[in-house]
């Protein structure tokens, strides 16, 4: 039962319109733990339902605050190794705030830089993006990472894999040490397990 979790009736009625009914184990293991606030380092395959089990909480958060309808900073940053998992990625996180007021953009390669830039200037609370194209945006200076609470690190293994390292460590340096860190990656082994740490 997701109603174990103490996640906000808008969540919930998110979750059972579609038809969620029990918690996956990385669901039960992850929500509980980053609805604390606490940093996770979690190893999740893909199919395990671990995008619920990190936007679940993340939107619980965002919503717990009372926080007003005005969007003035990003709060929640999502990193994906490619364009299709961010874009599946968004489309899970819209699902979930339906019944929410709380907006999401999308930042990745191969869309239009100045279209990304005029969806940043109206400033989503929840933004999703590949590393490259962030990198991009943060050099030009149309991207400010200095209010996230929330860095979410998806498919770590894959992002290392593709080389991405330094742009993450230089993203990362972009958001404030006092943010909650929850990485998922299918394994923890080598440059991964470094990188969490
Ligand atoms: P993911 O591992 O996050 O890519 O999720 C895999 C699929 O499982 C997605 O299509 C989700 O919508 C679905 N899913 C996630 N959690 C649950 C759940 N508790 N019950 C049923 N389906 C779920």
């Amino acid at each position: 039962m997701f109603s174990q979790f103490a996640l906000h009736e808008r969540l919930l009625k998110a979750v059972a319109e579609q038809n969620f009914t029990e918690p996956t184990p990385v669901q039960l293991a992850a929500i509980p733990p980053a609805l604390e606030g606490r940093d996770l380092r979690v190893t999740a395959q893909t199919g395990s339902g671990k995008t619920a089990a990190f936007v679940l909480p993340m939107l619980n958060r965002l919503l717990g605050d009372g926080a007003s309808h005005a969007r003035v900073r990003i709060r929640v940053l999502i990193l994906l190794p490619t364009r299709e998992l961010a874009q599946q990625t968004l489309r899970e996180v819209e699902r979930f705030s339906q019944f929410t007021f709380l907006k999401s953009g999308l930042i990745t390669g191969g869309e239009d830089f100045k279209v990304q830039g005029a969806m940043l200037r109206k400033v989503p609370d929840v933004l999703i993006g590949t590393p490259g194209r962030l990198i991009e945006h943060l050099n030009a200076g149309t991207l400010d990472l200095k209010e996230v609470e929330v860095l979410i690190l998806d498919e770590a293994d894959r992002m290392l894999d593709m080389g991405f390292v330094g742009d993450i460590e230089a993203i990362v340096a972009r958001t404030p040490a006092t943010r909650q860190t929850l990485l998922f990656s299918a394994t923890l082994d080598g440059v991964v397990g470094r990188l969490a740490q």
